[in-house]
């Protein structure tokens, strides 16, 4: 069965209403706002009220360099949820939105596979509750009262050519990448380039994710740099006077849903910055939830170790105030093998070499993982294709490193084909040992930058376009060089060549531009050629999809 024929199925026969799911971990109905009968989200109140209480341990699932169909970090995170549970352990999980661009192309949704899964799977993969909409219109209002303030006089004296504050679109839409706009004479807006980007990549989006009450979220939005005045000043949101109408149109948006695993797991799923071109975490507000709710708060970071957790552990756990008593990194035989060199066509076929070369992939994000200084342990997520001597051998590898690794079958089996995994993760989490944070943020901006690239991706050098050192010298004068480092990266390497699989070293980074983002509170370093608008593949998995006379869903994954 497909992914949404399982969760289908589930929805028919077995999911609670929501108001059930709640009740399992202490919430009554005044704590929800009720979005049909399987969807809520916390109120207000409760947020409040769940904000001082003692947090529960945090787990963080990661993983190995992925490849193009994603390893499967969403389906363990869920399956994992499910095995604690199995075992008693009060586990709630923390999990980000899905965004339309990946459902439509290639990747898929974010609600896991097989019987590791969230539902209701096509209202999540869809529109949910409404917040990426909300948030895409926040950006595009902000957007227009920018460009109504230019047709108005420019009383901020705003230059038009520096306005850094892009329009958004939900779905990968590449000629939307560079656009022109206020073409049409006197009436219709001042003339100016503009660009778009992804919902999920935008700075309000991060800032959402950020905030841990609404009175957070104004201060952060009206922080908002939305270009520069002609003499090189920066201009706020707060100076244009809009930070309550954007607030406003945050309400909701900045409240956790509340959903289920198939196996009735209480699952959190709220904010969705991707990893690779933002800071890939769940919302703060949502992990902080599932941490008083939870005796375990099972949660994920985007792509690999190298993008999504960095940045969990060097931007998100400073605002989150609790830092991880465990990370969980996902690998598969199969990503393996397609970074020790095995073409991606062949990667069912059985190839202990090609696994024994890209183990250095594994490794490497290990002894990443290590330096913070929690237990480590490995899910291996198997695929039907993996053969024994694989799973055997990859096993193996990890214990010659003194590193646990446990074949997962949540996929095909749910929580119970991930136990060995779910008890060894809670004899790690009293395991003593200190949170050692990556970088000093209060060191300079380019020995942050070179910390990452040598530390995590284990490169020698950065050199910096002349666009990066203009941005630099915006950043020392305006006094943002304290800001924590937010790279944007390609997330098939550990380099920024897409191309360069394993474990390469001694590559020199290219850094295209540094963008400050003071509402976000991190500088968003540009290398290669990652791209803010991704763009739709030849066969877009829109092309499967559709939709009977009775509004059943198919083609979804
Ligand atoms: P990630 O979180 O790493 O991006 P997901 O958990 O979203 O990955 O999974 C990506 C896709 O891979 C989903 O469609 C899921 O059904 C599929 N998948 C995950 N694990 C397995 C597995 N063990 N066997 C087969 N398909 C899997």
């Amino acid at each position: 069965m497909s992914d949404i024929e399982i969760a289908q199925a589930n929805e028919r026969t077995e999911m609670l209403p929501i108001t059930k799911v709640a009740e399992t971990i202490g919430l009554t109905p005044d704590d929800l706002e009720l979005y049909g009968k399987a969807k809520a989200k916390l109120s207000y109140p409760t947020l409040k009220r769940l904000a001082e209480k003692k947090p529960g341990k945090l787990v963080l699932v990661t993983s190995i360099n992925p490849t193009p169909a994603g390893e499967g970090k969403s389906t363990v995170t869920i399956g994992l949820g499910d095995a604690l549970n199995l075992r008693h352990q009060n586990a709630v999980i923390a999990l980000r939105e899905p965004s339309l661009g990946p459902v439509m192309g290639m990747k898929g949704g974010a609600t896991g596979g097989g019987y590791s899964q969230v539902v209701p799977m096509e209202d999540i993969n869809l529109h949910f509750t409404g917040d990426m909409h909300a948030l895409t219109t926040a950006v595009d209002t902000l957007a227009a009262l920018i460009d109504n303030h230019l047709q108005q006089g420019n009383a901020l004296n705003i230059d038009p050519r520096r306005i850094t504050w892009n329009r958004v679109l939900d779905i990968n839409d590449r000629s939307l990448r560079h656009t022109v706009i206020g073409v049409g004479g006197a009436t219709s807006g001042v003339p100016r380039e503009n660009s778009f980007d992804i919902t999920v990549a935008s700075e309000l989006m991060a800032v959402l994710c950020l905030s841990k009450n609404m009175h957070e979220l104004k201060a952060r939005i009206s922080n908002i740099v939305i270009g520069f005045t002609y003499d090189r000043k920066p201009v706020t949101v707060a100076d244009l006077e809009v930070t309550g109408a954007i607030a406003m149109l945050l309400k909701d948006a900045l409240k956790p849903n509340l959903v289920q695993t198939l196996a009735h797991t209480p699952t959190l799923i709220h904010g969705g910055p991707f990893a690779n071109i933002a800071h890939g975490c769940n919302s703060v507000l949502a992990t902080q939830t599932a941490l008083a709710l939870g005796n375990i708060a099972l949660t994920e970071a985007g792509f690999g170790a190298d993008l999504g957790a960095e940045k969990f552990m060097d931007i998100k756990t400073p605002v989150l105030g609790k830092t991880p008593d465990a990370v969980v990194i996902v690998a598969t035989v199969r990503a393996l093998k397609y970074n020790g060199g095995q073409p991606l066509k062949e990667l069912t076929t059985e190839n202990l070499d090609a696994l024994k070369n890209g183990f250095k992939n594994l490794k490497k994000h290990i002894e990443n993982m290590q330096r913070y200084g929690r237990p480590v342990l490995v899910a291996i997520n198997q695929f039907v294709s993996d053969t024994q001597a694989e799973l055997d051998a990859l096993i193996k590898a990890c214990a010659d490193l003194g590193v646990q690794a446990f074949a997962s079958d949540v996929w095909g089996q749910g929580g119970k084909g991930a136990l060995p995994l779910a008890d060894a993760l809670v004899a790690a989490l009293d395991q003593p040992g200190e949170f050692k944070p990556l970088y000093d943020v209060n060191k300079p901006v380019k020995d942050k930058i070179l910390t990452i690239v040598q530390k995590i991706y284990g490169g020698a050098d950065v050199v910096y376009d002349h666009k990066a050192e203009l941005a630099l010298k915006t950043i020392a004068q305006n006094g943002w060089d304290h800001l924590p480092i937010c790279m944007a990266k390609t997330q098939y390497s550990l380099s920024d060549d897409p191309k360069a699989l394993g474990a390469p070293t001694g590559f020199t980074m290219h850094v295209r531009d540094i963008q400050p983002k003071l509402g976000a509170g991190f500088l968003v370093v540009l290398t290669g050629s990652v791209l803010t608008m991704p763009g739709l593949p030849k066969r877009p998995a829109a092309m499967n999809m559709d939709v009977s006379d009775d509004g059943v869903i198919s083609g979804l994954f």
